[in-house]
């Protein structure tokens, strides 16, 4: 253990149970993956209805777990009672480590962690699952800033094997050590990385999206797009990523990029089209991506 700021951090006992706050796309992926790595989860959010959603998720990649063999139905049934959901913050008394996954906006994130802060031990760790923000901004909500990180999770969350552990400038050792070992546990590759606007992945992704701005503003078709960054070798285009992403958290999350990096992401604004982005006419427009059925491309 590193001696820092004058005293020496705790070391870290491992998580035992934790808790994610939010249930949306990033909450119940988080939850299905602690669940079935054997680590008990809590998972809240502020109506009934997005916790159904977050539970529906979980159930249908237990079902293809099952559907492949991977697990039996008892099997399902146990891993899937590992998740559960609350309304209330008063269930989060003994939880070891909290992921925030509510909506990509500084202030309800602020309010929400310094609200679970007074629901915790003293020792739980707080971590954010932000895309965009800066962890020692968010932070200045805490009492304990020390017992704070990132933790920032790739969408599906099953499928992605990264998980960034950012560290703000009041993190402690202990924080990053507990999160690093949660994250190995849930069976991902964690890197700890230092604070800025976007971290690393969003820091490379982001300028990327804002090229892809560039390009529709001159008129480009977003499917031929797509079509030559898939024979590039690249997974799916960015188009088909934004869909997936979310037009609503990729908006956010531009809008820190650009205060973060004026120079850099001044595309994203785009011009034509009244000079929206393309991406902001499709929030607009409540062309939201997967999550509501129509995006780029329409869903069934
Ligand atoms: P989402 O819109 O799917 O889900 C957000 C959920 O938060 C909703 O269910 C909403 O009801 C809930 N919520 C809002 N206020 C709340 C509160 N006060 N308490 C509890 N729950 C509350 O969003 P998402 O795509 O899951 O994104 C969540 C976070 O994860 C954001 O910070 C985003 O930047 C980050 N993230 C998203 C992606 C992605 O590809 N979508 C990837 C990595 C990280």
């Amino acid at each position: 253990v590193k001696k820092k700021g004058g005293q020496y951090a705790k070391q870290s006992a491992p998580v035992e149970r934790a808790g994610v706050l939010g249930a949306g796309i990033m909450g119940g992926g988080i939850a299905y993956q602690s669940a079935s790595k054997g680590t008990p989860i809590l998972m809240k959010d502020i109506k009934d209805e997005a916790i159904e959603l977050g539970l529906k998720e979980a159930r249908k990649l237990f079902a293809k777990q099952v559907e492949r063999g991977k697990l039996s139905n008892e099997q399902m049934a146990e891993q899937l009672s590992n998740i559960r959901p609350t309304l209330s913050y008063g269930d989060f008394a003994h939880i070891d480590l909290v992921v925030e996954a509510v909506v990509e906006n500084p202030k309800v994130k602020g309010a929400v962690l310094a609200e679970v802060e007074e629901n915790v031990g003293e020792d739980t760790i707080l971590t954010s699952n932000t895309s965009t923000i800066s962890i020692t901004r968010l932070a200045e909500n805490l009492k304990r800033p020390e017992n704070f990180c990132g933790m920032h999770f790739f969408n599906p969350v099953h499928r992605m094997p990264l998980v960034e552990v950012i560290r703000g400038e009041k993190t402690g050792d202990g924080a990053v050590a507990a999160t690093v070992a949660y994250a190995r546990k849930m069976g991902k590759t964690p890197i700890v990385v230092n604070d800025c606007p976007g971290f690393l992945v969003n820091r490379v992704l982001f300028p990327y999206f804002g090229g892809f701005s560039q390009l529709m503003a001159a008129g480009a078709d977003f499917q031929r797009v797509d079509k030559v960054m898939e024979k590039f070798g690249w997974p799916m285009g960015p188009a088909y990523l934004l869909d997936v992403v979310g037009m609503d958290t990729a908006v956010h999350a531009g809008e820190v990029m650009a205060e973060g990096f004026p120079e850099r992401m001044g595309s994203l604004g785009g011009a034509g089209n009244e000079g929206k982005s393309a991406i902001q006419v499709m929030f607009d427009n409540e062309r939201l991506g997967q999550k509501n059925a129509k995006g780029f491309y329409a869903y069934e």
